[in-house]
């Protein structure tokens, strides 16, 4: 089983304070680090990469402090940074085996093992400049993968990609969680919603919350109705004096809101998600 501890981690580009006395534990599973855009997220995950220095803190893996372990610290991480580039004259698999040569990697069996788990083996003598952005974020995976890293860090891994490759990127996530501590930063709820063991809120550089979605969401508990607009004109009534989560048009306007009290005698209670949290913590952030 890793562990990896943040403690106290802060740091500043020049006056503005990104990451403010960040400490979080982590064990085996997937963390799903949220919060809106700004709020810290690519700082964090790139000082935990150790792409980047904080100012201050200290983070232990399996109980070392990582400043002792040098460069071998990075044979224990795998990094998929928000916008991996690849030399798009290659081939999938002449991007496999630079990164297996990388990282001192020599068993070629793994490379065939890896690009068919992301299901790219029949594309691997592809050139990798023609690949859908879902491939390239694939390929990504699988070598951020190559050297069976104990830690793998995404950053905002389904940029750009449409929902079935988001899904079937989350599925990838899934099956290889269970060995590992995996961070997914992300602004998008339903990311990491179904499959995070644990959500992270972040903002402003600070922890805001931790724990699974299911206790997250607990917080809105009670305060999460539902109710319809039959026109336009009563939807804009209720966009005025509600705090309006969703809208659905099927028809009439199928609305989710926010309050501590039934917006209106029809409205019925329904459970929040982590979209809903997200919307009311963060509204504010765009
Ligand atoms: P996120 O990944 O959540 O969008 P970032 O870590 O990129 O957040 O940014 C956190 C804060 O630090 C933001 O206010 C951003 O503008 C600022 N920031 C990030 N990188 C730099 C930089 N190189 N120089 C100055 N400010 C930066």
């Amino acid at each position: 089983m890793a562990t990896l501890e943040l403690n106290g981690i802060t740091k500043a580009y020049g006056k503005k304070i990104a990451i403010q006395n960040f400490s979080a534990r982590f064990e085996n599973g997937i963390y799903g680090l949220l919060g809106p855009n700004g709020a810290g997220k690519s700082t964090l995950i790139n000082i935990i990469a150790g792409v980047l220095k904080s100012d201050s803190g200290s983070i232990f893996l399996n109980g070392n402090d990582i400043r002792r372990f040098k460069n071998s610290y990075y044979d224990h991480i795998g990094f998929m940074p928000q916008h991996p580039s690849f030399y798009a004259n290659f081939t999938a698999m002449e991007i496999m085996k630079y990164m297996a040569a990388l990282n001192n990697v020599k068993d070629n069996k793994r490379i065939c093992e890896l690009l068919s788990f992301v299901n790219l083996i029949s594309e691997k003598d592809r050139i990798v400049g023609g690949f859908s952005g879902g491939m390239k974020q694939r390929l990504a995976i699988a070598s951020a993968l190559i050297n069976n890293p104990e830690v793998l860090i995404l950053d905002e891994p389904t940029a750009g990609l449409d929902p079935k490759e988001r899904v079937r990127f989350r599925n990838i996530i899934s099956q290889i969680s269970n060995d590992r501590i995996i961070i997914f930063a992300t602004h998008i709820a339903s990311d990491v919603e179904l499959i995070a063991d644990k959500i992270i809120l972040i903002d402003s550089g600070e922890l805001v919350d931790i724990g699974t979605a299911m206790e997250i969401c607990e917080g809105l508990k009670g305060k999460v109705w539902q109710l319809i607009a039959e026109n336009n004109r009563e939807l804009s009534e209720y966009k005025k004096a509600l705090n309006i989560t969703s809208v659905i048009n099927n028809g009439r306007y199928e609305i989710k809101c926010i309050c501590d009290n039934p917006p209106s005698p029809d409205a019925i209670q329904v459970a929040a998600g982590l979209d809903d949290v997200f919307l009311y913590r963060f509204s504010d952030k765009g």
